[in-house]
């Protein structure tokens, strides 16, 4: 069936959500863009500027004492309640992704929606289960250490899987007690924004949780900047990771936590016994999301006995991810975000054809508009180690294929890149496994399978991935300071 019409019931919240109102902008500024889907202008969301981010730390900050007063049972209750909402929700919360960033309904109603839901339910879920630490009574001492919320937090948010990244920080820092301002991507806010009036009936509390969409260089920027702003977590590129960085350094020295990019290493070793599975496993991993996914296996290394073996399976298994109608709820991957992303990813494709990687494209092709921003999967084989295509994270359906000579060369290969995120090795031997899982320089790694980890697995890299960790109950680490209280007994 194709839902696209069911996007008419719909009345779309475009503005701000700030103190449990939905306001607009002080300067009136909107977000103009066009859909990658059809290319019609989609409807034009409130840009928040230095001002309207101040009302919402402000609020964020009157709100503070009593939210944190709360016991974490209560709050755990309400964030149950916005679950449940998002469930009831979980159609229209499909459509709203699938409208403003053209990724498959399919993959937003059965995957991403759903997980976002059971990612707020795991939080709240664990909260109330968490213990302090006691330091061991000695004579008349005693310590606790306890966790304390850090106050009024920032989120910056990415586009690729706008709730389920936006969960993972609003869930756990709510739960510990800290009030919100959310910052989505230009490029997909309408969802937050739906989930923020679900919030107000799931009795989150004015000012409690906030939501500014705008620009990154001035909504995003001004939220970094803000002196009462406690802590910033921030998930999108390495670039402006690292200005955010700067941001804490140049105002309050806030909390920093980022996910960034990625160019994950999927080691395929001479002793993998079954090819035809890594290369499905690749595909699925790789070809879902058209390739947007910052912990996508975007660098296949491969030992050269395997390389012809896994490059004709992976040529099979790409025709099952060729782009078609985003809001046909059958077809399970739609477009690329935007004529800019599709230009970008194109712009790769050609560096490699002109540098002589040969280059290979999914043959099936399905019905879609044909102003479609849809990129057909894309295999690049054996380009240069020092091709862009090679060393840069291309953000769409593009791997590139490295055949090595060794297990050891595989490793040098894998951790020679300045991303750190997540990476796979594929072999029967179980030594092998263990020790290039060892080595290999990213925060998390699969052995013969790749992305089943669930929400009890942190999330996170290391090197220019970035630092902190989303998911499991290390998150509720991030969104805490430690405080230890020393009592002396005068008797
Ligand atoms: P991508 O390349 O995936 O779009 P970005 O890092 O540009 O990733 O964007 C991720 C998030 O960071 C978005 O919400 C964006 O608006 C925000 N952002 C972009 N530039 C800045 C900036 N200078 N300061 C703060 N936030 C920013």
């Amino acid at each position: 069936m194709n839902v696209r019409n069911l996007l008419q019931n719909l009345k779309i919240e475009t503005r701000a959500y700030i103190n449990g109102e939905f306001v607009e902008s002080s300067s009136g500024a909107k977000i103009k863009k066009f859909s990658s889907i059809g290319g019609e202008p989609l409807p034009e969301i409130t840009a928040c500027n230095e001002n309207d981010v101040n009302l919402a730390v402000t609020a964020a900050k009157n709100a503070f004492k009593d939210w944190a007063a709360l016991t974490p049972l209560d709050r755990k209750n309400i964030l149950l309640k916005l679950a449940d909402l998002m469930e009831e929700n979980r159609q229209e919360l499909a459509l709203l992704d699938t409208y403003e960033t053209g990724r498959a309904y399919k993959n937003y109603f059965y995957d991403s929606i759903p997980k976002s839901i059971e990612a707020i339910r795991y939080f709240a879920e664990s909260v109330d289960k968490y213990y302090d630490k006691a330091i061991p009574a000695r004579g008349s001492e005693f310590g606790v250490i306890v966790r304390v919320p850090l106050g009024v937090v920032g989120a910056i948010t990415p586009w690729n899987d706008p709730l389920v990244v936006s969960a993972w920080k609003f869930a756990p820092a709510l739960l510990m007690g800290n009030t919100v301002v959310i910052k989505p991507a230009e490029q997909s806010s309408l969802s937050l924004l739906k989930v923020a009036a679900l919030s107000k009936i799931a009795g989150i509390p004015a000012g409690v949780f906030n939501v500014v969409p705008g620009y990154g260089e001035i909504a995003g920027k001004a939220l970094a900047l803000h002196n009462d702003v406690r802590g910033i977590f921030f998930t999108g590129s390495s670039e402006i990771g690292k200005q955010i960085m700067i941001y804490a350094g140049q105002s309050n020295m806030k909390k920093v936590a980022l996910e960034c990019g990625g160019k994950g290493p999927y080691i395929v070793t001479k002793n993998c016994g079954d090819i035809s599975e890594s290369a499905k496993v690749l595909a699925e991993n790789m070809f879902y999301n058209q390739g947007q996914i910052c912990s996508a296996p975007s660098r296949v290394i491969v030992d050269e006995s395997k390389l012809n073996e896994f490059v004709e399976c992976l040529k099979i298994e790409c025709e099952k991810f060729v782009p078609g109608d985003s809001f046909d709820d059958e077809n399970n991957v739609g477009c690329v975000v935007s004529d800019e992303q599709f230009k970008k990813v194109q712009n790769y494709i050609e560096i490699a054809k002109n540098e002589g990687a040969e280059v290979y494209q999914a043959k099936t092709k399905k019905p879609h508009s044909e102003k479609a921003r849809c990129i057909q999967p894309t295999i690049i084989i054996n380009p240069a180690l020092d091709s862009k295509v090679t060393t840069e994270e291309i953000f769409g359906p593009v791997v590139v294929i490295l055949p090595v000579k060794s297990t050891a060369e595989a490793l040098e290969v894998a951790n020679n890149s300045k991303y750190g995120l997540a990476g796979a090795v594929f072999t029967d031997n179980i030594d092998e496994a263990y020790s290039v899982a060892k080595n290999l320089e990213v925060g998390l790694v699969h052995i013969n399978s790749y992305g089943n980890d669930d929400n009890s697995a942190p999330f996170g890299g290391v090197k220019e991935s970035g630092l902190g960790k989303d998911k499991s109950t290390y998150a509720f680490d991030e969104y805490s300071d430690l405080k230890t209280i020393w009592l002396h007994s005068r008797k």
